[in-house]
């Protein structure tokens, strides 16, 4: 990357640097603060940053003031941030260079296929009990076709195996090769995906650690071989159960969550809070705060 600063360390030589990266689809639900409030924790535990990336790069599905309500919301939780939020919106550049870079590299590539010629190979595939993953149509050429979104490479044979250690969910693996073929870094209707727009900005802002939500592991694998070809340390990552609702849905502005109530912050705390196997009777916000903070370090604080 440009930022000379960011690469050739290890995650744990460097400062602990986290982030909470919300995408402003809607006002903070108790989904999304179980994972503001774990990334806040782990920072606070180990005595790091912790930073807020307002990731709405996918512009059609982003509210307007959800931004500002997101950030509201936490500051009334007593979650600030130590620098002031970013939005990936006023980012693009960084994208488009990370990509041109990728494009130097020969590991990307225009890819000319529609959702439905993809769709259509894929069921042939699974007629031939074959893989899953984008077959590769456009590899090696676009075959006549016009370019739509551009794809980086997986590598092939045991090599495109990728695991990683998770501290809450333990060894992951994926087969970036037969799970997935190559992957969108832009999309056909030229926004950028969030794999690259997360992993160019991680890196950027020098984040040692990444708390999320459990259903961003299975992007997780494609963000470090990302992190690979473009040089970046590895983070470590924590990836916190979903909340889900009654009927086992993870909590969505899609599946109906309410909105957080600011006006009773220790109520959403004290919720939040059971989800991560924490609870404070403290009757203030900090003295809450305080007191989490300490559970989660006795559990989770890294060596
Ligand atoms: N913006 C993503 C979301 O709201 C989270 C990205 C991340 O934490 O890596 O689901």
């Amino acid at each position: 990357m440009a930022d000379s600063a960011v690469t050739g360390a290890t995650a744990n030589a460097r400062r602990y640097r986290g982030r909470f990266a919300p995408s402003p689809t809607g006002p903070l639900h108790l989904g999304s603060l179980v994972t503001a409030l774990a990334s806040w924790l782990d920072a606070r535990a180990h005595r790091g940053d912790w930073l807020v990336r307002i990731e709405d790069i996918d512009m059609p599905r982003c509210v307007p003031g959800a931004d500002r309500h997101i950030l509201d919301t936490l500051a009334r939780l007593g979650m600030h941030p130590d620098e002031p939020p970013v939005w990936q919106s006023q980012r693009q550049s960084r994208y488009a260079q990370a990509l041109q870079r990728l494009e130097g590299a020969g590991m990307v590539y225009p890819c000319g296929c529609t959702r439905k010629e993809i769709a259509d190979s894929l069921r042939h595939a699974r007629e031939r009990h074959q893989t899953l993953a984008y077959p590769g149509t456009c590899r090696n050429g676009l075959h006549g076709k016009l370019p739509r979104a551009w794809r980086v490479r997986v590598p092939d044979g045991p090599a495109a195996l990728l695991c990683f250690d998770d501290r809450w969910q333990g060894r992951q693996c994926q087969d970036l090769e037969t799970e997935l073929g190559d992957f969108v870094l832009r999309r056909a209707d030229g926004l950028w995906a969030y794999q690259l727009a997360v992993v160019v900005d991680d890196g950027l802002q020098g984040i040692t650690d990444i708390v999320r939500g459990a259903d961003l592991l299975d992007s997780t694998p494609r963000q470090i071989h990302l992190q690979r070809l473009l040089g970046l340390p590895a983070p470590a990552y924590l990836h916190v159960p979903v909340v889900v609702n009654a009927q086992g849905e993870k909590l969505s502005k899609q599946s109906g969550a309410a909105a957080i109530d600011a006006l009773d912050p220790l109520a959403a705390l004290r919720l939040a809070g059971s989800h991560l196997g924490l609870h404070s009777s403290s009757p203030s916000v900090p003295g809450w705060l305080t007191e989490a903070t300490g559970q989660w370090a006795r559990r989770w604080l890294r060596g």
